[in-house]
């Protein structure tokens, strides 16, 4: 046995797009992206959506929009993954590390108000695993604040939580097609909003300054009717090479179409998970998993016995993971506080499990009985 702990899902169909854009012969910046950015608005239903090289890419300008003063603080939490805090730090400003909820590992909602100065111009809830952040109870205090919410869903895709879609409870919602996610473009992310005015340069942002779609331009070089002006552009904000290109959209645009099946079989999987570990001493399920309602892209255990238990399935072939090590006792970020007593001690019992949609049940039944094995043996 080999199995991997995450693996994207690859087929026909991405081929078939990317031979399309190649026999188009426009791989950067181009009308794949145009198209998978107006399909992922559709999706999550959103009034706009833009396109970028990663979700560290839309953290960073989700931040950058809002223009505040360098020294301003962010409230983001110590479980989350390196990208969600240093765009803080890209961006001037300072994190200030929020425990997690004992039972949803998410954002500790009483820890944060705790947390909370007159400096603080912004919060960063994380959707852990996928499981959704009280969002009901923090957007009204971070408006009431008068706080600008930008919600990290790299762990989410799609799941429609109290009547809302996470991504859209917030100012601006930050996704990621990272070959580990829930759906993949190899590298890629996307910002989406439903104050279309937040985004007003942010096309400009993400390619080196200018706000034009280049691809068009590329007409407009032989069109007879356009004067000499065609090639002209204006630097108004500082842009980065933040774009994703059509290659990466033509990948996207084919799995945005299997994405309800992948998230069906990862329910599945996570139910088979839940009822294998039912009675099983010294582990238990990481948080509490509600696959019938939410998309989770991690299945994980929270395990006595843990680094025993992680060579254990390492001698079976079984890769495991721990995700992740409190940021909040990381050497970049330890200077900026230290004080997320409970999270920093419970990461030690995390195990992260495979959860893949090529996984096949007795790959996952053959995980279970790993994992009775130990506790049983
Ligand atoms: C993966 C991840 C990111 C970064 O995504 P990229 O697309 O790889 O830049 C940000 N936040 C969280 C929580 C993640 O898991």
């Amino acid at each position: 046995m080999n199995i991997r702990l995450f693996k994207p899902s690859l087929g026909k169909e991405e081929l078939d797009n990317i031979k399309e854009a190649f026999e188009r012969s426009w791989i950067g910046l181009g009308p794949n992206v145009n198209e998978f950015e107006e399909q992922w608005a559709k999706f999550l239903g959103a009034k706009s959506a833009i396109g970028l090289n990663s979700a560290t890419a839309a953290l960073h300008l989700a931040l950058a929009v809002f223009n505040f003063p360098k020294g301003k603080k962010v409230l983001v939490p110590s479980l989350t993954f390196s990208s969600t805090a240093s765009s803080i730090l890209y961006n001037g400003l300072v994190p200030v590390f929020v425990d997690s909820d004992p039972v949803t590992l998410g954002m500790d909602i009483n820890d944060m108000k705790c947390k909370y100065d007159k400096d603080v111009v912004a919060v960063m809830p994380v959707h852990y695993a996928g499981h959704p952040v009280l969002m009901e109870e923090l957007v009204p205090w971070a408006k009431e604040k008068g706080l600008k919410i930008i919600e990290d869903c790299a762990h989410t895709s799609g799941s429609l939580y109290k009547g809302v879609n996470l991504g859209l409870w917030g100012d601006i919602g930050c996704f990621s097609f990272e070959e580990k996610k829930l759906m993949t473009t190899g590298d890629g992310g996307m910002m989406v909003t439903n104050q279309p005015e937040l985004f007003k340069d942010v096309k400009a942002m993400r390619w080196v300054g200018i706000d034009k779609d280049n691809w068009k331009t590329a007409q407009a070089y032989t069109d007879a009717n356009k004067d000499a002006l065609h090639w002209f552009y204006e630097l108004n904000v500082l842009g980065y090479k933040y774009n994703m290109n059509d290659l990466s959209a033509a990948i996207g645009l084919a799995q945005l179409k299997k994405l309800p099946e992948f998230n069906k079989r990862r329910g599945n999987i996570i139910e088979m998970y839940l009822d294998g570990l039912k009675g099983l001493d010294g582990v238990q399920p990481l948080l509490p998993f509600d696959p019938k309602k939410y998309v989770y892209q991690m299945f994980g255990i929270r395990a006595e016995k843990r680094d025993k238990l992680m060579i254990y399935l390492k001698s079976k072939g079984i890769a495991t993971g721990c995700h992740y090590t409190p940021l909040s006792i990381q050497p970049l970020f330890k200077k900026w506080g230290n004080n997320c007593p409970f999270i920093e001690k419970e990461a030690n019992k995390f195990i992260t499990l495979p959860l893949h949609v090529d996984l096949s049940d007795d790959e996952v039944k053959y995980i279970i009985n790993s994992l009775k094995e130990f506790c049983q043996g």
